[in-house]
């Protein structure tokens, strides 16, 4: 096992930093860098500056017009990214059905989406969830029943993350209610405006308008849009949910999270001395840090398997759940850093360029909402305490 970069990879690394500092739009950058609110526009400008370069599909295959990357470029591209402050590429499209599409779909589904999916010019959002199928997914409701070249689609998704920006979304619908829970569902990617979808915002408790219900009344599919067999959806829905295996620890958001935790807690002061030399909170900074170093190395563990072709298994559980309590515990102290300005939360002072009354400084806008909106991630993509099953069982043999 080698974890340490090859000269190849070095040199990669040079590169992408490069284009990063040159091509990165600096409205876009600081909004990323200061926890301020970016918006659909922002994530779809920077997906086509690099699918102009060559870079939009950092994980697909050359085939389909990605960069053909080793696990270990994507993780340099996506820990560069990070650093820079570049937006997080949102996930629906390019990590999630993009794959499943690749693998299962029909040559002309593959003709018709992926090359949308890769310029950005079309928006995805995932159709998982439903109340009483979250952890339980393979009970999922929304019914969709086969009248003649057309499913009609009946039920409810909800957590739908951006559905409101959504072009389209897949689904996992029910389509055998006779057979065990997991026989009995299809993947089916529906277009949002077709008559009968309505998309109702949820907000979350940090103000924002992230995610959605997505209600389904007598939506007629055509039959051509669903991926693979009848049936067979939940192979294609387990293949979607494994194959995000790198970089699902977060490992360069954090460093970049602790970079400006070190910078609000040198401007901070306690007892007329900047915060970071305070032992106390220097010791939790030391702490989060030690805990992301030894992250980084199960990481590159991990991606040193994959490089020998051993593929990456429960250990991404572990990624999941560190990487997520890592930067929660980050979010935690930027707040206790600025103590009590992080308490207003004022999402209209989120918005960049914003003029009007400050409450304390700059940065402590927008801290009080990251750290409440980062509770999601030990929910979603698995819930921390799933994970922590999948541990039990397919590590420590429970
Ligand atoms: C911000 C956000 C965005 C999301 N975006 C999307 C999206 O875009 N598309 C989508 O389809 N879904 C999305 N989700 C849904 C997400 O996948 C689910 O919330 C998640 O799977 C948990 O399901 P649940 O909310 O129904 O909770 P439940 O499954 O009801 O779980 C409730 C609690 O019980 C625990 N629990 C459940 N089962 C077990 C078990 N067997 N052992 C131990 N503990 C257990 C859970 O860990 C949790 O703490 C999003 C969620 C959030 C919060």
């Amino acid at each position: 096992m080698d974890l340490n970069f090859s000269p190849e990879e070095l040199a990669f690394r040079q590169e992408v930093r490069e284009f990063v500092a040159t091509s990165l739009p600096a409205d876009i950058q600081h909004k990323v860098l200061n926890g301020l609110v970016l918006h659909s526009e922002d994530y779809i400008r920077w997906q086509k500056i690099l699918h102009a370069k060559g870079w939009g599909g950092s994980g697909w295959r050359k085939e389909f017009g990605g960069t053909g990357w080793s696990a270990g470029q994507q993780y340099i591209f996506e820990e560069e990214l990070a650093a820079a402050g570049a937006p997080r590429m949102v996930p629906f499209g390019l990590k999630m059905v993009a794959p499943v599409i690749m693998q299962y779909g029909s040559p002309a589904q593959q003709e018709r989406f992926l090359p949308k999916i890769l310029a950005a010019d079309e928006w995805w959002c995932q159709g998982y969830s439903e109340p009483g199928s979250g952890s339980d997914l393979a009970s999922v409701k929304t019914r969709a029943v086969l009248e003649g070249d057309h499913y009609v689609v009946n039920g409810q998704k909800t957590w739908t993350t951006q559905g409101q920006y959504a072009d389209w979304i897949f689904c996992l619908v029910r389509t055998d209610t006779e057979v065990k829970p997991q026989r009995g569902i299809s993947f089916l990617l529906i277009d949002m405006k077709t008559p009968g979808i309505t998309v109702r915002p949820i907000i979350t408790m940090d103000g924002a308008h992230e995610v959605n219900e997505v209600w389904f009344e007598n939506v007629r599919v055509p039959v051509e849009n669903r991926v693979g067999e009848e049936n067979a959806g939940w192979t294609y829905a387990k293949f979607l949910l494994g194959h995000e295996r790198t970089n699902i620890a977060g490992i360069g958001i954090a460093k970049r999270e602790i970079a400006r935790l070190k910078r609000i807690a040198t401007l901070e002061t306690k007892n007329g001395k900047p915060l970071i030399k305070d032992p106390m909170f220097a010791s939790r900074i030391a702490q989060v840090e030690i805990d992301l170093t030894a992250l980084e190395i199960t990481n590159l563990r991990v991606l040193s398997a994959e490089a020998a072709h051993r593929a990456p298994g429960p250990e991404a559980s572990i990624l999941k759940i560190k990487g997520t309590e890592i930067q929660q515990a980050i979010t935690e102290l930027l707040v206790q850093a600025v103590g009590t300005y992080a308490l207003p939360l004022r999402r209209e002072a989120m918005a960049a360029g914003y003029q009007g009354d400050a409450v304390g400084p700059f940065y402590a806008t927008p801290l009080a909402a990251n750290y409440l909106n980062m509770r999601k991630l030990s929910i979603y993509g698995g819930s921390n305490e799933i994970q922590k099953n999948i541990i039990s069982q397919m590590i420590l043999g429970l």
